[in-house]
């Protein structure tokens, strides 16, 4: 089974994706997760992409691309994956699409988690306070002024990638202001069906 959960940035796909995770044993793939882990071991990939991180922009399409093909074609993805951040613009999709023809997968489901958006603000705020009281390292990208550009780039470059999966009838959403369990309540009802 092969997923992409979609949604705004602190929506609750990370949480999410590891809970089906447990449960699907399909693997959770967060472009954000391998870019932070580059940056954290300083590779070129790391070097590049540090600083568009950390101002709330995107990382070039052809340098996420090629990751994501990479790390879908390693074994541990056969069972199936869970795409969490990624594609993030319409030229992602349809340069995911080309790869999955490619490698002879397909998506089973695109599922957006529709969150308000004075929710997210609250959420992301959260998420640093308890990174930072757990002795985490607070994600340099989780602070009010970072968000409002990552929100503004969500708008204007992720949200068009709704279109281009609800046209071809690949779209399902799931009211993501619920309760962590009830979230995933419906994502496991719309992986059953
Ligand atoms: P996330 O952890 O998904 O919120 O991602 C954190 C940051 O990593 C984003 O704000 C972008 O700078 C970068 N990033 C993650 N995924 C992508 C992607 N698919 N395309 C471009 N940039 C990405």
């Amino acid at each position: 089974m092969n997923i992409i959960l979609l949604g705004p940035p602190g929506c609750g796909k990370g949480t999410q994706a590891k809970r089906l995770e447990e449960r699907f044993g399909t693997v959770q793939l967060s472009t954000g997760d391998m870019l932070r882990a580059a940056v954290k071991a300083g590779t070129d990939l790391g070097k590049q992409a540090e600083a568009i991180m950390n101002e709330g922009k995107l990382v070039p399409d052809d340098l996420i691309v090629s990751m994501i093909a990479e790390r879908i074609s390693e074994p541990d993805c056969a069972k199936g994956f869970i795409l969490d951040g990624f594609p993030r613009t319409v030229a992602q999709a349809e340069a995911l699409d080309a790869m999955l023809v490619d490698k002879g997968l397909k998506l089973d489901h695109v599922i957006e988690l529709e969150v308000d958006e004075a929710a997210l603000f609250a959420r992301i705020e959260k998420r640093a306070a308890e990174s930072a009281e757990s002795g985490a390292a607070v994600r340099a990208d989780d602070n009010a002024e970072t968000l409002k550009k990552r929100l503004d780039v969500y708008r204007q470059q992720t949200a068009p990638i709704l279109p281009y999966y609800r046209d071809s009838g690949r779209l399902d959403s799931v009211d993501g202001m619920q309760d962590i369990e009830a979230v995933t309540g419906q994502l496991v009802g719309i992986l059953q069906e």
